[in-house]
């Protein structure tokens, strides 16, 4: 399997790059972030504890995000080639967690790909982005400032893991989309190559 975890702070571009990924190697998308908004909108029972911390910018808690993937995984493994993990994991928690929740289900993370973008740029996605997003945490600049900060305090670290297990790729994510998604390829494909 191709298991792909795309990293990076709010606004590199994972939302996009998985779009491409799940079409070019036929995967399977998995994103934290989606899942939790349905589950708000659906007013379930961790859509509405989680929506406490996402409407400030804060992480919903590990045991949710652990949850989610667990049942996504339990639905979808078998029947796809692969997923893409976009936003998650995104603790060093989750991330072990994540290694026992995959190895029960005979399978592993691949690999790692973060998405290096500077500070002002992603502070210009993201206010873009918030004029046709509709989302609570787009809306408002200091929110914005506090995802990034979050990522940079809480998930930033999750990296040291996958380093540690030698599954670790760095790309620089500024560009054109193009530009960005061929570099990305070019990494999922030597690896698929080995
Ligand atoms: P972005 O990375 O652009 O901020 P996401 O859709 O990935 O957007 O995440 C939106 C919010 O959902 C996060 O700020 C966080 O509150 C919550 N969230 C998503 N994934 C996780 C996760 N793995 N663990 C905890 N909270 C999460």
């Amino acid at each position: 399997m191709l298991n792909i975890v795309l990293f990076g702070p709010p606004g590199a571009g994972k939302g996009t790059h998985s779009q491409r990924l799940v079409s070019r190697y036929n995967l399977k998308h998995l994103s934290t972030g989606d899942i939790l908004r349905s589950a708000i909108q659906e007013q379930t029972e961790e859509g509405i504890e989680a929506a406490k911390f996402m409407d400030r910018g804060e992480l919903a808690p590990d045991r949710i995000a652990l949850k989610i993937i667990g049942q996504c995984l339990d639905e979808f493994n078998g029947t796809t080639n692969g997923f893409v993990f976009d936003g998650f994991p995104r603790t060093t928690v989750q991330a072990a967690e994540f290694d026992v929740l995959m190895k029960n289900r005979n399978t592993a993370v691949s690999l790692m790909l973060s998405l290096e973008v500077e500070y002002d740029e992603l502070i210009l996605r993201l206010e873009k982005r918030a004029q046709h997003s509709g989302r609570i945490d787009d809306g408002d600049i200091s929110i914005i400032k506090n995802r990034i900060q979050v990522y940079n305090q809480q998930t930033r670290p999750v990296k040291e893991y996958y380093k540690k297990q030698g599954k670790y790729v760095e790309i620089h994510g500024m560009g054109t989309v193009d530009e960005i998604f061929q570099k990305i390829c070019n990494v999922v494909e030597l690896i698929e190559s080995r």
